[in-house]
């Protein structure tokens, strides 16, 4: 644990204010979070303290974006959005037009609260559609219904400009034809952003349950694969940009929050399971409700950290280099990493290259459209296991 004056992190860029609660449980779900709201009001209290806290770690730079992330966000009320917001004001600088994101469920979403939102400092909404069909909402467990979708999303669009949607695919039993529906949908309402998932079952899940008792069957690797390329020609045609395999992003709406923290800038989490990331260390926050709130009602955080090795920097520069337009710079890898991480960088990648899954141009390396969706699978292969 580490006291109030001892926080580890040090510079500025985004912020990220976690919500662990949500109305039930979705069935997919592997996130922390409470069902029981029972502790709203000190979580909120707890939160503002730690953002208190931890005002000096923004000492010199500006907080560009704040993230509502979660759970849930949108269970907050708008006076305990406005507190959160307003503590930030009060204890960092703020940049002039900060991207400032929260992510709803449709249930929360009342024409009422969309409204009284677009008056907020709100202005970014990312909504947890997932699905236009019941059927694939029932099996999520989702506390919302189809209906309930479109309609949220009908109201969100005429509030606000800048809003994205997650949408889920590689569901057990999604035909190429209910994807192809739940892409036309989300189209047709003219959202700039589209964040979409392909399913896994996460162990301890309800899914990763009815999975072993045989009830259902997980979608095959192949069927995700043609969701996934659906809807990436789709969504290319109609003028979005895959920047990252799973955001589609029309120019001028991309997540500046999401992209910042790809391009390994700094961010801080504040909330119980909140990761935070300095360019050197990273730290995770307790993930336990009561746990987080005692701690911080103490004055303590909550917080472990641990030093990143140059392999481990050089780890995740490549996933989430390969995962993103921007590819991974192999004159950044030997500026940063050193002469042996570029060699092998360039040795690991070849047989890639010559499959045409990856390409080196301009001296940056990303994948083909051919080998999008299997970039998780190629950055491992070019992980760093041991360098002597
Ligand atoms: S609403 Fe989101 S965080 Fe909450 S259980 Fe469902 S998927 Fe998980």
């Amino acid at each position: 644990m580490n006291t109030e004056n001892s926080s580890p992190f040090g510079g500025g860029g985004g912020l990220y204010i976690h919500i662990p609660f949500c109305k039930q449980a979705c069935h997919y779900c592997d996130f922390h979070f409470s069902t029981s709201l029972g502790k709203k009001e000190a979580m909120i209290a707890a939160l503002k303290r730690e953002l208190e806290l931890r005002k000096s770690e923004f000492a010199t730079e500006n907080v560009e974006t704040i993230y509502f992330g979660g759970g849930t966000p949108s269970v907050l009320e708008l006076g305990e959005i406005h507190d959160l917001v307003s503590t930030v004001y009060k204890h960092y600088k703020v940049a002039d037009t900060p991207e400032i994101t929260l992510e709803a469920n449709p249930d929360d979403l009342s024409l009422q609260k969309i409204q009284a939102l677009a008056k907020s400092p709100i202005n970014r909404l990312s909504l947890g559609i997932q699905s236009f069909f019941d059927t694939d909402l029932k099996l999520m467990n989702r506390a919302h219904s189809a209906d309930e979708a479109s309609e949220s999303l009908k109201n969100a669009v005429r509030h606000f400009d800048n809003i994205s949607i997650d949408l889920i695919y590689g569901m057990p039993d999604m035909t190429l034809d209910r994807w192809k529906k739940n892409i036309e949908k989300a189209l047709s309402y003219g959202v700039p952003h589209i964040s979409s998932y392909a399913l896994t079952i996460e162990p301890k899940t309800a899914l990763a349950n009815f999975v072993d008792k045989g009830l259902i069957r997980p979608a095959s690797d192949e069927l995700a694969q043609e969701h996934f390329h659906l809807l990436y020609e789709t969504l290319l045609q109609e003028g979005f940009i895959c920047y990252e395999i799973s955001n589609f992003g029309k120019p001028g709406y991309f997540s500046q929050n999401n992209s910042a923290y790809w391009q390994q800038k700094k961010y801080v989490g504040i909330g119980p399971s909140a990761h935070s990331f300095d360019g050197i260390r990273r730290g995770w926050n307790i993930g336990n409700n009561p746990k987080y709130i005692k701690a911080l009602e103490k004055g303590e955080l909550p917080m472990e950290t641990e030093t990143l090795s140059t392999k481990d920097k050089y780890n995740e520069y490549v996933m989430t280099g390969l995962r993103t337009i921007w590819g991974v710079d192999v004159t950044r890898i030997q500026k940063e990493y050193g002469e042996k991480f570029k060699d092998y960088l360039l040795m690991q990648s070849k047989k890639f290259r010559e499959e045409g899954l990856l390409v080196l141009e301009e001296n940056v390396l990303s994948t083909t459209k051919k080998g999008k969706f299997l970039a998780d699978g190629i950055a491992a292969d070019l992980f760093m296991i041991n360098l002597s």
